[in-house]
């Protein structure tokens, strides 16, 4: 992966960039997988095109556009696949505003109401010029789609990290596209989704037994992230069984509780988040449980207050997009040694 010099940072960035993951089909990778930098890919066949989610701002959407076009010599893809509703997922639909969107009936209207409401939260953040586009094709549980030879299923597997999760299968080549169901080497987080639903959505995941991931977040991946997940999950729903017992908070249990293996793992300080929700499953089931997601993001933030790094602007001079800001051209020479 290609690295460039950034002026603002005064070092290094790795570049976003494609990765063939079976022929013709490929994962286009934001590093390092945090916030808001998630993964997105496309299949493609002939002049057939399909492309499976966009970026967070308008800039990295246009780099991820061309990166896609110079590979597959296609300019329009046909079909535009939103895998939930999330702003780094969709917020550069209208960048695709000649393909047709993509997604379960729940995204539709997830989309709808997110508006382009975190633009007003990060107001330094550089959006770009965005505009709303909701998916117009909606689906409830399975769609098949046809890229040229390609044959995709697309499978609603929520409520696991929202409530309109679906994942990409391309059942011949064995590649699943898994959203942020799955991230890879950083700590799942149910965000609107559910304990209960994740660990249903990993099994059906399992069953399919891909041969490689592309994980929503974190480099390109094989099925073993799937076990790890599900450990992760089981030690979510006994950590919240035991405290909820012992009558602790989840803060105070939070706090309290050793991470073990997990802690090495990007962001360990969505444990908060997620046994807010384990411990609302516990108590009301899955179905009735209800998080109140600001509280929940403010334990998260008392556990690490720079997890959010670009909503806590004031421990920053700035929040500079890394990737919009990417120097071509007359980048100096990197050192291998350096
Ligand atoms: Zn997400």
């Amino acid at each position: 992966m290609a690295s460039s010099w950034n002026k603002f940072y005064r070092g290094y960035v790795e570049e976003p960039g494609l990765e063939e993951v079976g022929d013709g089909i490929y994962a286009y990778l934001h590093h390092d997988g945090s916030w808001g930098l998630n993964n997105s890919g496309f299949v493609h066949s002939g002049h057939e095109l399909a492309v499976i989610d966009t970026a967070l701002t308008e800039d990295r959407t246009r780099l991820f556009r061309e990166a896609m076009t110079r590979r597959s010599g296609v300019d329009k893809p046909q079909v535009l696949i939103n895998t939930h509703h999330h702003s780094d997922h969709t917020f550069g639909n209208s960048v695709f505003d000649d393909a047709c969107i993509v997604a379960h009936r729940l995204c539709r209207d997830a989309v709808v109401k997110q508006g382009l409401k975190p633009t007003d939260q990060d107001p330094i953040v550089p959006w770009g010029s965005l505009k709303v586009r909701p998916p117009q094709l909606l689906f409830d549980e399975k769609l098949e789609l046809y890229v040229g030879d390609h044959r995709a299923e697309l499978l609603f597997v929520g409520p696991a990290h929202t409530s309109n999760d679906i994942v990409v299968w391309l059942p011949e080549e064995r590649v699943l596209f898994a959203g942020d169901v799955l991230f890879h080497d950083a700590t799942p987080i149910t965000h609107g989704g559910s304990t209960a639903g994740s660990v249903r959505a990993l099994n059906t995941m399992k069953a399919l037994d891909p041969r490689v991931i592309v994980p929503g977040h974190g480099t390109v991946c094989g099925p073993e992230v799937l076990d790890q997940w599900l450990g992760y999950f089981s030690f979510i729903t006994d950590t919240a069984a035991r405290t909820l017992d012992a009558g602790l908070s989840v803060l105070d249990a939070a706090r309290q509780q050793d991470l073990g293996e997990y802690a090495e793992w990007q962001h360990p300080e969505r444990f908060v988040l997620n046994l807010h929700r384990a411990y609302e499953e516990l108590k009301n089931g899955p179905e009735a449980a209800f998080v109140d997601e600001a509280a929940a993001f403010d334990d998260m933030l008392r556990l690490n207050p720079s997890s959010y790094g670009h909503r806590i602007i004031k421990d920053r001079e700035a929040y500079i997009d890394p990737y919009s800001s990417i120097e071509r051209g007359d980048a100096p020479v990197r050192d291998p040694e350096a």
